[in-house]
């Protein structure tokens, strides 16, 4: 029998864990000043599984027999609960949709090939049935990626590549790793630790999300700035097609026409299935340090960021949050007692002394990696830099919330979902010279989307992913929701995002394109970047069987 274990059908993470606030005593104020909500109100229970409408399979005894002989007994399931855990992602959408009892298709049945060769066969007898295939990895893509055409009349399989969960090998004197496509992060980085080597990519959903995921998305983690993502990161990989294996060899970096690799990191599966990637690995690093600094303005917090990405140093994290998501941060701190309050309300005073207006005051995360004199040296580089922008470091305090905080944050949607309240991200990357513009419009955008909803809204941001000639602002929004939560989501999510390509940002810079941000392809890469781009999905897959209508 199968044993992958997956998230709860209704929310982010496993059974039994969920966001807490009840130690967090600045908690409740906060969110009733940012969004109006009173904690005090009793949340909403919300259904149960036996209350789903859940669409019966259509897939015939004679096919999932078939896929039986291939992948053996055990490992094809039309289980209701298993099709509804594989229907979804975890956008807001997703899960405002499951909430409601809105799954108008679900997968048909669940198949968990082994190995390739598994994936080869299943792939063959899917393509000669005209069924359709939708890759599944961990299942937190916030995009769409994953949901099926509501009106698909064919059967449709999701594939899960939970079985296909090591890593392969190492080659030490390259710093190469070949690694299944099904392993989720924690397993990789045991895996890879256990040798003395880390991969480096964790993004915020790296509990439950998948290699496999991670290309086929074109993620980025957060220490980015030091690991690349998962672009840079990916430097060969296999990938089934109905007609054979498309190969791409690790090699550091090849003069091969227009790049299959590249054709293949953020397909969604509408290429094929990829089954094992080979992707550049490090040496553990001797010493890791998050350091927090405060900054006196979001200005100023840019500028210092901008100036580190041109300086010599190379932290693994650089982040800066505005005022908002710096009060939002504070705010989710467990109470604090005896010396750190005090040195926190004197540190506060300082501040206050200095000219320093604490509503403005932003909060920074600054990640260093390597041998002790490495970092030491890192750390000095940064804090002239930040010093210089009237920033001050303040110690490894705020580094520890930050990392306490990390993989918590994603049950917090659950948390005011069950509230009454949606929140959800919108993230894009632009040019250094544009990112005030565009963080003002984004800002301007969602606030107008709020007044034409008569809402009390809340939109907060953070830079993290610095470039050379640019980085990514990662947008939070939230809102007590009304009568039609989806389409008031709507509104203020098309807003933010028509903001971001009106000013020179990209759509999205590591959470892909699913359905979620298709209707934004065209401009953002152009008609004729589009047309190319369907030239490849129709000429690839002429039968529409790879999960279809997802990026165009
Ligand atoms: P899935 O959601 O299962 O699938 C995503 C897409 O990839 C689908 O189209 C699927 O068909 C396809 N696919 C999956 N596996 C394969 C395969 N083997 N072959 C071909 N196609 C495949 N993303 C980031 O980049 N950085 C972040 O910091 C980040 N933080 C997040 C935090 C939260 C709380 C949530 C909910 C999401 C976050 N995401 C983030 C988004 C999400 O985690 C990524 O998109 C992730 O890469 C998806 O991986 P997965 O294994 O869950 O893929």
């Amino acid at each position: 029998m199968t044993s992958v274990e997956h998230m709860k059908w209704w929310g982010w993470g496993v059974e039994g864990v969920a966001f807490e606030h009840s130690n967090k005593p600045d908690f409740a104020p906060f969110v009733k000043q940012a969004v109006g909500l009173d904690l005090r109100k009793p949340a909403q229970a919300h259904l149960s599984f036996d209350e789903l409408t859940v669409p019966a399979s259509r897939a015939s005894d004679e096919f999932i027999a078939e896929l039986s002989t291939l992948v053996g007994q055990g490992h094809v399931t039309t289980d209701d609960q298993e099709r509804v855990v594989h229907t979804y992602g975890k956008s807001i959408r997703d899960l405002l949709r499951i909430r409601a009892n809105d799954l108008p298709r679900t997968p048909d049945l669940v198949v968990y090939p082994a190995d390739e060769a598994e994936v080869a066969s299943v792939v063959a007898a899917a393509v000669a049935a005209d069924a359709v295939i939708i890759p599944f990895g961990g299942g937190t893509n916030i995009a769409g990626s994953l949901d099926p055409q509501p009106t698909e009349e064919r059967v449709i399989i999701s594939l899960d590549l939970g079985r296909l969960d090591r890593v392969l090998s190492i080659d030490e004197g390259s710093g190469l790793a070949t690694i299944q496509a099904g392993a989720q992060g924690p397993s990789i980085e045991e895996q890879l630790g256990a040798k003395g080597w880390t991969m480096g990519h964790f993004p915020d959903s790296f509990t439950h999300s998948t290699l496999g995921g991670w290309v086929a998305t074109r993620s980025s983690g957060m220490q980015s700035d030091k690991y690349g993502d998962i672009a840079d990161i990916t430097k060969g990989l296999r990938m089934v097609r109905p007609n054979g294996i498309v190969a791409i060899r690790p090699v550091p970096s090849a003069s091969t026409g227009p790049s299959v690799r590249e054709m293949i990191i953020g397909s969604e599966g509408r290429l094929g299935i990829i089954t094992e990637v080979t992707v550049q690995v490090h040496r553990t690093p001797a010493v890791r340090e998050v350091l927090g600094y405060f900054f006196p303005t979001w200005e100023a917090g840019l500028a210092a960021m901008h100036e580190i990405a041109e300086s010599d140093a190379s932290p693994s994290v650089t982040r800066v949050s505005n005022a908002r998501e710096s009060g939002f941060s504070l705010a989710t701190r467990k109470a604090s007692t005896g010396v750190s309050a005090q040195v926190t309300k004197g540190l506060m005073k300082v501040l206050t002394a200095r000219g320093w207006d604490l509503e403005q005051l932003c909060l920074s995360f600054i990640g260093y990696e390597g041998s002790a004199s490495h970092v030491r040296y890192e750390k000095g580089l940064v804090g002239s830099i930040v010093r210089k922008h009237g920033g001050i470091g303040v110690g490894k305090g705020p580094g520890a919330l930050y990392d306490q905080k990390k993989f918590d944050t994603p049950y917090l949607r659950d948390f005011l979902l069950d509230r009454g309240a949606a929140a959800d991200v919108s993230e894009t990357a632009a040019p250094w010279s544009r990112l005030q513009e565009v963080y003002d419009a984004a800002n301007d955008a969602a606030n107008a989307a709020y007044d034409k909803l008569g809402v009390h809204g809340w939109i907060m941001c953070h830079l993290s992913h610095s470039y050379h000639s640019g980085a990514c602002l990662y947008f939070t929004f939230a809102f007590i929701t009304g009568d039609d939560p989806i389409g008031e989501y709507e509104q203020v999510k098309s807003a933010i995002q028509q903001a971001f390509v009106d000013h020179g940002g990209t759509l999205s810079h590591h959470h892909a394109v699913g359905v979620e941000h298709s209707p934004w392809m065209e401009q953002d890469i152009s008609t004729e970047g589009v047309a190319i781009m369907r030239g490849l999905f129709d000429s690839a897959d002429p039968g529409s069987n790879f999960n279809p209508g997802k990026i165009l």
